[in-house]
């Protein structure tokens, strides 16, 4: 926790869970990213946390936006960003859309198979496209399923396409899964890509640009390598697969933007137990899957959380959220060791909360509000 998170929770009042930001933090990740990858540009993934703030921060910076809708695209537009620094890397796109954001000036879209080319072409004629391939996705915390991309065989026969069709065939993307905690991750899609800018300069088609995706982990239970290991690692994978023709590159990072910038505040609502001799205790709070903790799902991330009574014994919990939904529990397959002090209307402090929270909350489930979000 930053000391101006700190202060700001230490004059609150209102009730309710809330989510807050410290910009100094996304500030600093950003200057990192550019410091561990400086000939590559940064496409912020928008989707992580939206804010205006975090967009427009991050536009003064410098960095370019990845987004997956138009009214993303707006949200980078107002936020100072210009057409040329979006792109709308979402491989399902409706053909309004496109044309929507082809009116807008955007010039860069992501495609994975020939109907997607098709309508790009009729609806942004003359744009840069990239070919999103699929990626095991070994390694990471949150892998991505096979919903994204097609398999690097099919790749050249899509950009070829595009080349026909009157678009740029500009280059090929790739995601190693988020939450990624191996550094060596991205070795196995760039010696694809690689084979792709072979196979597509065979047909006369020089591509240009390796997306590198997000990837980059935030900092939960475990540690993580830091951003520059990413860095030399990907710069290795670069040169070893590329030689010394290296592609112009990009990186999407949208959790390793974010995730360690924000706090989620919640309360202790109820600790139970289920029968007299039962020796885990269920902890409720006022948030759970519904309310921002979507990505406890499968109990996948593993938030760090923090009581005023740290240090103290720690007892099994099972944690759940407030809801009437059964499948509103965050831990329970692996209980979380929380404080035996711990008691019902005790604030807890979830760390790691700046990306993937606020957004994924419901309206209104149950009657809970959204998330709050400040971003201080
Ligand atoms: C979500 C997304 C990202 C961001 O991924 P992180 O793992 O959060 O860095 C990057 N690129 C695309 C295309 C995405 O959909």
């Amino acid at each position: 926790m930053t000391a101006r998170i700190r202060e700001f929770l230490r004059t609150r009042r209102e009730d309710g869970p809330c989510m807050v930001l410290d910009l100094d933090v996304v500030r600093d990740n950003y200057n990192a990213f550019a410091r561990a990858l400086p000939d590559t540009r940064v496409f912020y993934a928008v989707k992580a946390n939206p804010s205006p703030e975090v967009l427009h921060l991050l536009a003064t910076l410098g960095s370019c936006f990845d987004t997956a809708s138009v009214a993303e695209i707006e949200m980078a537009l107002a936020a100072g960003a210009t057409a040329d620094r979006i792109s709308f890397g979402n491989t399902i796109k409706k053909e309004r859309d496109v044309a929507r954001a082809y009116a807008l000036g955007i010039r860069l879209f992501a495609v994975d198979c020939l109907a997607e080319v098709e309508k790009i072409a009729r609806a942004a004629p003359g744009s840069k496209v990239f070919c999103r391939i699929l990626c095991d996705g070994a390694g990471a915390e949150w892998p991505l399923s096979r919903k994204f991309g097609c398999v690097p065989e099919m790749a050249a026969d899509v950009l070829e396409h595009a080349h026909r069709n009157g678009l740029e065939a500009y280059g090929v993307s790739f995601h190693v899964g988020s939450q990624q905690r191996n550094t060596e991750a991205w070795d196995q899609a760039l010696a694809s890509s690689a084979a792709i800018f072979r196979e597509c300069a065979e047909r006369g088609i020089t591509l240009s640009m390796v997306n590198l995706g997000g990837g980059f982990p935030t900092k939960y239970l475990k540690e993580v390598p830091a951003v520059e290991r990413y860095g030399d690692s990907i710069f290795q994978a670069l040169s070893k697969h590329f030689g010394n023709r290296l592609p112009e590159t990009i990186i999407e990072p949208g959790r390793g933007m974010v995730g360690n910038a924000g706090l989620i505040e919640a309360e202790v609502v109820l600790i139970s137990k289920k029968s007299e001799d039962d020796d885990v205790r269920w902890v409720y709070l006022d948030i759970g899957k519904f309310g921002g903790l979507a990505e406890t799902m499968d109990e996948s991330i593993r938030y760090p959380i923090r009581t005023r009574h740290d240090g103290d014994e720690m007892t099994p919990c099972v944690l759940a959220g407030p809801t009437c939904d059964s499948a509103d529990v965050m831990y329970e397959k692996e209980p979380y060791p929380l404080p035996v002090s711990l008691s019902i209307g005790d604030k807890v402090l979830i760390e790691g909360a700046g990306a993937y929270t606020t957004t994924y909350s419901a309206v209104a489930f149950n009657g809970f509000p959204p998330l709050r979000s400040y971003v201080i």
